[in-house]
């Protein structure tokens, strides 16, 4: 398997530009940091202005990571149904906020479930995807358009569109701020955004820091920057406020809700077995306390 090699940078808070110096230190995180040694070690932090997390230093890619990862192994255990019946709710969520239908771009659209979803509820959409083999996926098993690019330089994005969708993306990018920027530029006035990313200061991420400290290891969970799924940034909603408010956008509700864990094994040592049991039972109560371990968000371009 190609491995893609990691190049490290000394940054400031990628969401609020706060001084790296003024960061609390949350762990190690990778390589020697990782109960399966995967991906290489730098340090998480959180940011005392924005609430942000970040990597420290940050690592970046020399190449494109995910091409290490097919798609079925990036998406296994993601359910296509589901998300098309996801994409529809969406769909119906944006013009119940809007007062119609109307075009609905996705960025990062994967394997186009979503818009699917959206076009089959009566939106033109259109999709952008950085990874050919699942923007294939897109155009011949779910039959929506898809262009091939990072969305930095993609060209859908200088169209004007009733609603954008990022799900599962702002967490993905380096520049997280200069993404939204870009977003409330390609939305009409009134325009929408759809935001759905982890949350870092979820039951789960605090009780797993907790644990790991208690265990004896200076690691943490947040993010994951140089192994699937690749997390490089991380928000709370504190933080997603803030990069909301510095983009102009104005949020018109947030919600926290249950991630179900793909690393919950049913089989194995009794200490992985209870630390899975320990996860499932985080996310759960996490759930009923408002500290779910994902947020979605609509925002209005202002
Ligand atoms: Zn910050």
């Amino acid at each position: 398997m190609p491995r893609v090699e990691w190049r490290f940078e000394e940054r400031d808070c990628p969401i609020c530009g706060e001084d790296r110096a003024t960061s609390i230190r949350l762990g190690r995180r990778g390589g020697a940091a990782h109960h399966l040694a995967l991906g290489c070690e730098t340090g998480i932090v959180r940011c005392r202005r924005c609430h942000g997390v970040y990597p420290l230093p940050t690592p970046l890619p020399e190449g494109n990571p995910y091409l290490d990862h097919e798609a079925e192994v990036y998406f296994r255990g993601h359910d296509s149904t589901g998300k098309v019946a996801v994409g529809e709710e969406l769909a119906r969520q944006a013009e119940r906020i809007l007062g119609s239908k109307g075009r609905l771009l996705e960025i990062g659209c994967g394997r186009g479930e979503l818009l699917r979803g959206a076009a089959n509820s009566g939106w033109v959409v259109h999709g952008i995807e950085m990874t050919e083999t699942f923007a294939h996926i897109a155009k011949t098993e779910f039959d929506v358009a898809v262009e091939v690019s990072p969305a930095e330089t993609a060209t859908a994005l200088r169209e004007e569109w009733d609603a954008v969708v990022l799900v599962a993306i702002l967490e993905h990018v380096y520049e997280p701020l200069a993404l939204l920027a870009q977003v409330r530029e390609a939305l009409r006035p009134g325009g929408v955004v759809f935001i759905d990313v982890p949350n870092e200061c979820s039951l789960y991420a605090r009780m797993g820091n907790l644990y790991l400290r208690l265990t004896g290891r200076d690691w943490a969970v947040n993010l994951s920057p140089t192994f699937p799924p690749f997390h490089v940034v991380g928000f709370c909603r504190a933080s997603l406020k803030w990069a909301l408010a510095t983009t102009g956008l104005s949020p018109v509700r947030f919600e926290l809700y249950k991630m179900e864990s793909c690393l919950t094994p049913r089989s194995g040592s009794v200490r992985a077995r209870l630390e899975a049991v320990g996860l499932r039972a985080s996310l759960a109560v996490g759930h009923v306390l408002g500290m779910g371990a994902g947020i979605t968000c609509w925002a209005r371009r202002s």
